[in-house]
């Protein structure tokens, strides 16, 4: 009974301290582990990883993969300037790397870290395909999705040692990163995201690309030809990132308000 109510006091205290506003939902979300933790962790695990893959340099889809990131991450600069959260991406580095792959596999770590695995470029098929993962991936790390997973399982670790107050700095925050974000035995396998994350970040990844450009059906495309892959051997990415009819017709619901948005920034034209 004892422990109960310590462990609701300190359910309390965390919400209290730990919580950050998402700035494309003004909405609340938990940060326990705060950026200055997460990202030189992120920035690590990112450089190991490019160093036991191969990086494919200096190709035609190399500099695809580069130019639609950049456009991405500007989009997100412009957007989250124009919306008062100017500094929100001050520690990001970004970075575009395509890997040589067979898998059909994208994701993006904290600090705006990006992989996109050569398999998934027959399914991206153009630069508005690939906009649409790359924003979708992009908008799972703005929203801090992986830093709400972290926290929530910080909170399962305080439940197991009750008592135990201590935050910050802990070194089981690097085991709970690497839980979180699917990394150590499994690098880069990414845990999947509740529906309700995978949900806002379709739509934070349609504003995100609408901005940069591209023509938001262009990502009701690609999941279709996501789930026409579904029929064969599902493609790695869709285990963490279901390809439903739900999905497919929320995104085309959506993408007028994402242009809309988009024209906003001076956007007139969007690149099929
Ligand atoms: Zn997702």
């Amino acid at each position: 009974m004892k422990s109960k109510i310590i462990l609701s006091f300190l359910a309390l205290v965390v919400l209290v301290i730990g919580c950050a506003t998402n700035p494309f939902t003004g909405k609340q979300t938990l940060a326990l582990v705060p950026n200055s933790q997460i990202l030189p962790m992120s920035f690590q695990q990112y450089k190991e990883f490019l160093s036991e893959h191969q990086v494919v340099k200096n190709t035609t889809d190399a500099k695809m993969v580069n130019d639609v990131g950049h456009k991405i991450a500007d989009a997100a600069e412009k957007y989250l300037k124009a919306n008062g959260y100017e500094g929100y991406l001050t520690d990001y580095r970004w970075e575009y790397n395509l890997v040589e792959s067979p898998e059909v596999n994208a994701w993006c770590m904290p600090g705006g870290k990006i992989v996109i695995y050569s398999g998934i470029l027959p399914v991206t098929k153009n630069e508005a395909g690939l906009a649409a993962v790359m924003g979708h991936e992009v908008a799972h790390a703005l929203a801090n999705h992986g830093q709400q997973r972290m926290s929530a399982g910080q909170i399962q670790q305080l439940g197991a040692v009750a008592g135990n107050i201590a935050l910050a700095n802990k070194p089981e925050n690097q085991e709970i990163f690497n839980t979180a974000y699917g990394l150590g035995s499994n690098l880069g396998v990414m845990l999947p995201f509740s529906r309700s994350h995978e949900s806002e970040a379709d739509q934070i990844g349609l504003m995100l690309m609408a901005i940069a450009g591209y023509e938001p059906i262009a990502a009701a495309e690609l999941w279709e030809r996501m789930q026409a892959q579904e029929q064969g051997t599902p493609p790695e990415f869709l285990s963490t990132q279901p390809s439903s009819s739900t999905r497919i017709s929320n995104i085309r619901s959506w993408a007028p308000s994402a242009k809309e948005e988009a024209r906003k920034f001076g956007v007139t034209s969007f690149r099929k």
